[in-house]
């Protein structure tokens, strides 16, 4: 094993779900629950109310993103929802797991499939809502898009949750209906997985 590559005892967590879907908030309790590392993409979308450069992502430029791409810093990335650029530092994964870390990315169904190529031993899990209008509902009450931005977002939901189930790619499909038990769930199943793995 090269110096810098990762040991296999940090565990890189992908968790995925239609927009919406409760992925960000399920994320953060997970991160908070189990004390693992939150990774801030990259991307080209402009700053929407309420998200704060560095915590919920870097706002970058196309041409910083393309910069990054070419030169091989990003891990995955992906263009979604087919506007605006999306992807994950791999630095600050790949030095988070060598420490043994439980890393935590949450990510479209492209980048995901991605990452697990890379790195098969990834821990997969797409979060999938209770029905299409509680969907809807929860879109809109995020309070960050406009109507046609909700619409897209919604009609591209059943085709990321059709991607995912076909690609097999996904270790776990968890609904999140109620929170808490969404979130208790997530945990358990990553906990389960390291103890599996011998690694806590
Ligand atoms: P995503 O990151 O998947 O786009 P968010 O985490 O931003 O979704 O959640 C979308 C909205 O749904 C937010 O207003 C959030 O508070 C709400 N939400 C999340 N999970 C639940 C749930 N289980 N029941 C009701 N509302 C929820
Ligand atoms: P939003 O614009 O609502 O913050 O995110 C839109 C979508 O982009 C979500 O499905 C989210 O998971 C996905 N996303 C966020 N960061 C990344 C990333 O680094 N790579 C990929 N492939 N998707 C991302």
């Amino acid at each position: 094993m090269s110096e810098s590559a990762p040991k296999s005892d940090g565990l890189l967590l992908v968790i995925s779900g239609p927009s919406g879907v409760g992925k960000t908030t399920i994320t953060h309790e997970v991160e908070r629950c189990l004390g693992g590392t939150f990774s801030v993409s990259v991307t080209t979308r402009p700053k929407a109310a309420g998200d704060v450069e560095g915590r919920d992502y870097y706002f970058i430029s196309e041409q910083e993103f393309a910069r990054r791409r070419d030169a091989g810093d990003l891990l995955e990335f992906a263009q979604v929802f087919g506007k605006y650029n999306y992807g994950t530092p791999r630095r600050p994964v790949e030095e988070q797991l060598r420490k043994g870390n439980l890393v935590i990315l949450e990510i479209d169904v492209q980048g995901a499939l991605q990452v697990k190529e890379k790195m098969p031993d990834a821990f997969m899990i797409f979060v999938l809502p209770p029905n299409d209008q509680e969907l809807l509902r929860r879109l809109r009450r995020r309070g960050r898009d406009n109507e046609e931005a909700i619409q897209r977002r919604y009609a591209a939901a059943k085709a990321e949750i059709e991607t995912a189930r076909r690609s097999g790619a996904y270790d776990h499909f968890i609904v999140n209906d109620d929170l808490d038990k969404a979130v208790k769930h997530a945990c358990d199943l990553v906990r389960q997985r390291r103890i599996g793995a011998k690694t806590c």
